[in-house]
């Protein structure tokens, strides 16, 4: 029997809903916020069974054992999304556009290698296996990675101690949202930028191809966030949000966007 917890909303605390039953497969519960139209499941598991029982590199194996023969991608969004350029850039070069060589805390940092010189490393990972990997990596480089969840680990570093923060693929996994969007607030220095890339839930392509749109992963993936949504949860956090992938936004089928301090908040 799994060990799951019931939820309010991620981004606005609310407890009313409405079901999603088509994205509801097995006993999970992908549900809608009535009052501020979050997609969300509602019956998470524990972080203590995500540690091990659903550690990322085990859920990935399973979901693309399942997906095999499928992409979740239809036809003509693909071709679309060629034209669009829409191909992947070196990702040192894309943080180093942004942090330069200053010091970068990575949530959610798997084996650790997304940050590298001349910037320093900080990692955050749950999984311990990735965790010794990545902590044996930024050592060699100036940093290092706590093992714990996001929401509590990012507590541990200093006020201001970091000019960046990447969360590539990690706030649709994080129950805690607001807790790990605040301490990142506190963690940032205050001309800092956060880099966020979460599934693009309000994409044409989860339109197109439903349940089995590649975005969906049971039961790591716990929020599915809207470019609104999205924005609305980091401005209760005390952010602005600058969408990076303006112009291929409904055609891809992830959202980036750099949040920086509110002034004054
Ligand atoms: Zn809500």
């Amino acid at each position: 029997m799994l060990d799951t917890t019931p939820r309010s909303c991620p981004c606005c605390d609310a407890v009313e809903t409405t079901p999603w039953t088509q994205y509801s497969p097995d006993n999970w519960h992908i549900v809608r916020c009535a009052q501020c139209d979050m997609t969300y499941l509602s019956n998470p598991v524990t972080y203590e069974a995500l540690e091990e029982d659903f550690a990322w590199e085990k859920t990935y194996e399973v979901k693309k054992e399942t997906s095999k023969g499928s992409t979740g991608l239809s036809p003509g969004i693909r071709s679309l999304r060629q034209k669009l350029g829409l191909t992947h850039r070196n990702k040192h070069d894309k943080y180093r556009l942004w942090f330069q060589d200053g010091h970068v805390l990575d949530v959610g940092c798997g084996n650790g290698t997304r940050i590298a010189p001349p910037m320093t490393p900080y990692g955050i990972e749950l999984s311990k296996k990735l965790h010794s990997r990545a902590d044996r990596y930024m050592r060699k480089q100036g940093g290092y990675c706590a093992h714990g969840a996001g929401a509590q680990a990012i507590w541990t570093f200093d006020a201001g101690q970091f000019d960046g923060i990447v969360m590539h693929s990690y706030l649709e996994h994080e129950t805690d949202v607001m807790q790990v969007l605040e301490g990142a607030h506190r963690a940032l220095k205050d001309n800092g930028a956060i880099y966020v890339r979460v599934p693009n839930f309000g994409s044409i392509n989860r339109r197109v191809v439903g349940a089995k749109w590649c975005g969906f992963r049971y039961p790591d993936h716990v929020n599915y966030y809207t470019l609104a949504t999205l924005t609305d949860t980091c401005r209760r956090a005390g952010f602005t949000t600058e969408l990076v992938n303006k112009i291929a936004l409904p055609f891809d089928d992830n959202i980036t966007v750099l949040l920086r301090k509110e002034s004054g908040a």
